[in-house]
C-alpha cells in the first residue's frame, strides 16, 4: 500500500506492507495535514506513517472516525477520566509515534473507532479530529451563551472554534490575517477583525506564540479566562498585566473522554449537524500520491489554504 513519510524534512510517498497485528483495519477515506505536523516534521520527524487526522472504512464497510491517542487504561488519569494526560497519548500517537492516517490503510485499537452517521460526506471523517481538538478546549473554557470571545489566529483550529462558539450562542471576533480567512469567518457566523477589542470574557489562542499569548492577555476582561490551543513550540513567558487582571490560563490538549462525556461523539454530533464546516473550512484536497504537494500548500500562508486533506485516488 502507499504511505506517506518524511525523511529529514522531505515529504515521500512509499511502498509499505499492509499493517498486520492487533486492531481494527481501515481503509483511509480522507486525511488531513495538521499544523502540529508541519513543526514536527522541521524537528525531524522520521520515518513513521504521518497523519493523526483521519478516519475511514472498517473492514464491514462502516464510516468511521479515528482518536489517534491511546491510552495505557490503568494509571490515575486514566482510571480517573483523563485519559488524554496519560503518557501513553503521546507515546502511542498514530502519525507521530506509531504509523498514522496518511496511508491507504491503518490498523488501529477498536476503543479508538467512533461510527460516522449514515449519510455523511466520507471525506468528513478527517475533520473529527480536530473538531474534537475544538470541543475540548470550548468545554474547558467553561464559556456561556451571550458571551463574547476573541480568537487569535484564523487557521482551521481558530475557523473551528468559531463556528462552534456561535453554534453556543457565544458572540464571536476573531482575528483574521488574510482574506480567505475573512471570508471563512463569515462562513461560519463570526465577526472576522484585524485587530482585537478589549473586556472580552475569553479569549482563546489558537496560534500559541509570545505574540499571540501577549493579544489574549491585553484583550481578556479582569477576571477572564485564556485558552491555551497548544502546543507552545517555543516557550512563552507570563507578564503583570496577567497578574493584575488575575487572568485564569487555562491549557488544552488534544481531547477527553469519561463516562458522561466524549469529545470525539461531540465532535460527530456536531459535524453532522453543521456539514457547511467542510467547505468553510477544507480548503484544498489533493490525491494520496500528490502528498508532497499538499504538504507545500499546507506550509505557505499565501496558498490561501485552511485545511489541506488528502483522499485516496
Ligand atoms: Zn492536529
Ligand atoms: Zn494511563
Amino acid at each position: 500500500m502507499l504511505a506517506v513519510i518524511a525523511t529529514q524534512g522531505v515529504i515521500s510517498v512509499v511502498e509499505r506492507d499492509i499493517p498486520d497485528g492487533f486492531g481494527e483495519l481501515i481503509t483511509v477515506t480522507s486525511s488531513g495535514i495538521c499544523g502540529s505536523d508541519l513543526h514536527m516534521i522541521e524537528a525531524g520527524l522520521s520515518g513513521v506513517v504521518l497523519g493523526h487526522e483521519f478516519g475511514g472504512l472498517t473492514t464491514d464497510g462502516q464510516l468511521v472516525a479515528v482518536r489517534p491517542t491511546g491510552e495505557c487504561g490503568t494509571c490515575v488519569q486514566c482510571t480517573s477520566g483523563f485519559s488524554h494526560t496519560c503518557s501513553m497519548a503521546g507515546r502511542s500517537l498514530h502519525g507521530m509515534s506509531r504509523d498514522g492516517g496518511l496511508a491507504e490503510m491503518v490498523r488501529v485499537d477498536p476503543n479508538q473507532i467512533f461510527p460516522m452517521p449514515s449519510g455523511v460526506d466520507l471525506a468528513s471523517v478527517g475533520l473529527v479530529e480536530p473538531l474534537a481538538v475544538v470541543i475540548h478546549g470550548i468545554n474547558r473554557s467553561g464559556i456561556q451563551a451571550g458571551s463574547r470571545a476573541v480568537i487569535i489566529g484564523a487557521g482551521s483550529i481558530g475557523l473551528l472554534t468559531a463556528a462552534v462558539l456561535v453554534d453556543r450562542g457565544v458572540i464571536v471576533d476573531i482575528v483574521t490575517r488574510h482574506p480567505h480567512q475573512a471570508l471563512a469567518a463569515e462562513k461560519v457566523g463570526a465577526h472576522p477583525v484585524s485587530e482585537p477589542g478589549l473586556n472580552y470574557d475569553v479569549s482563546f489562542d489558537a496560534v500559541c506564540s509570545q505574540q499571540s499569548f501577549d493579544a489574549c492577555v491585553q484583550a481578556t476582561r479582569p477576571c477572564g479566562t485564556l485558552l491555551e490551543f497548544g502546543m507552545f513550540w517555543s516557550p512563552v513567558t507570563l507578564n503583570n498585566t496577567l497578574m493584575m487582571n488575575e487572568i485564569t490560563v487555562i491549557p488544552s490538549i488534544f481531547y477527553g473522554h469519561n463516562h458522561e462525556h466524549h469529545d470525539f461523539e461531540e465532535a460527530i454530533d456536531i459535524l453532522s449537524r453543521l456539514p457547511f464546516l467542510i467547505d468553510a473550512v477544507v480548503t484544498h484536497r489533493f490525491a494520496l500520491t500528490d502528498a508532497a504537494e499538499a504538504f507545500r500548500v499546507a506550509n505557505d500562508r499565501k496558498s490561501g489554504a485552511i485545511k489541506v486533506h488528502l483522499f485516496l485516488s
